[in-house]
């Protein structure tokens, strides 16, 4: 890496620095810490690892792929593909570029959908574009009597989501299956839950490039007005939903009226919009009478 010559013994402390003013350079919000988890990753160890041995010399093929990933993250990258792994309410889970990279509002909406559910009580949920998987393995983990269908139209998606269930120990309580919202899903559930794409297509072209050039487009575009996918989801709840179940869903600022309307129209009723820790509008609840 630049200034050194060939041979020159690069160190984790040499490293860290060396990425840290590149990342910088690059506008990389947290420089410091993204050149940490890149190295820790590289070289298999955890943060606190680096910080021990400071003086641990890397060894050129440590150091070729090194330079690989930092050249992926400068090229933008999101920190977690590379990574192939997210924390979510305290569990691990992998990832690839084919699922959505987990956003803490959805952590906030798992736990709403942990209050809406009893624990003592067997129960069925069904997680509708479930991506990664995060939403209905979070659910199977603490909700010890969850019955979880967990539905996406990617088969990259639900492979992910399979290791994920795997990794963390529910893969006997989800049934994964391929499906374009409702269509093959069958029977009636006490909660449905999704973060659906919901971002107006006519807004795509203004996400944060890393979001618009390295994450599912699929599960991002929400179609015209980014209410196409909800309003799918809204023709088959009632059909889906047990009496008295409870309809939980992720949107976008601004969607709140639009989408609250959508679902008294097709008959649930305490419809309910509720905002994020930032105080956007961000979940509607409603109920199936
Ligand atoms: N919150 C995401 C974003 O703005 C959108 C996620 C979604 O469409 N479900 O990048």
């Amino acid at each position: 890496m630049g200034g050194r010559t060939l041979g020159a013994t690069w160190t984790v402390r040499d490293i860290l620095n060396w990425t840290r003013t590149y990342f910088k350079e690059a506008g990389i919000v947290q420089p410091r810490l993204e050149a940490e988890i890149l190295l820790a990753h590289t070289l298999s160890v955890d943060r606190l690892h680096l910080y021990l041995s400071p003086d641990r010399p890397l060894t050129p093929e440590e150091r070729a792929r090194f330079r690989e990933i930092v050249k992926k993250r400068k090229q933008g990258t999101p920190l977690q593909y590379l990574v192939g792994e997210v924390q979510f309410l305290g569990l691990r889970f992998r990832l690839r570029p084919g699922a959505l990279i987990p956003r803490p509002e959805t952590e906030e909406m798992v736990m709403r959908a942990l209050r809406l559910l009893p624990r003592d009580q067997d129960t069925a949920c069904l997680d509708l574009g479930t991506g990664s998987g995060v939403i209905g393995i979070c659910l199977a983990k603490y909700l010890p009597r969850v019955m979880i269908t967990a539905v996406d139209t990617s088969t990259e998606a639900l492979e992910i989501a399979q290791e994920n269930a795997d990794l963390n120990q529910v893969s006997d309580r989800i049934t994964f299956l391929e499906s374009d919202w409702f269509e093959r899903v069958e029977g009636v559930f006490d909660l449905i839950v999704s973060n659906p794409p919901y971002v107006a297509r006519e807004e795509l072209s203004h996400l944060p490039s890393e979001v618009r050039n390295h994450e599912p487009r699929v599960a991002l575009d929400g179609g015209k007005g980014g209410v196409e996918a909800i309003s799918r989801i809204a023709g088959g709840v009632r059909e889906h939903m047990r009496r008295g179940g409870t309809l939980l869903l992720e949107i976008g600022d601004g969607q709140g009226q639009p989408v609250s309307e959508m679902l008294e129209r097709v008959g649930l009723v305490d419809v309910r919009v509720e905002r994020d820790l930032s105080e956007k509008e961000r979940f509607v609840i409603a109920r199936c009478p």
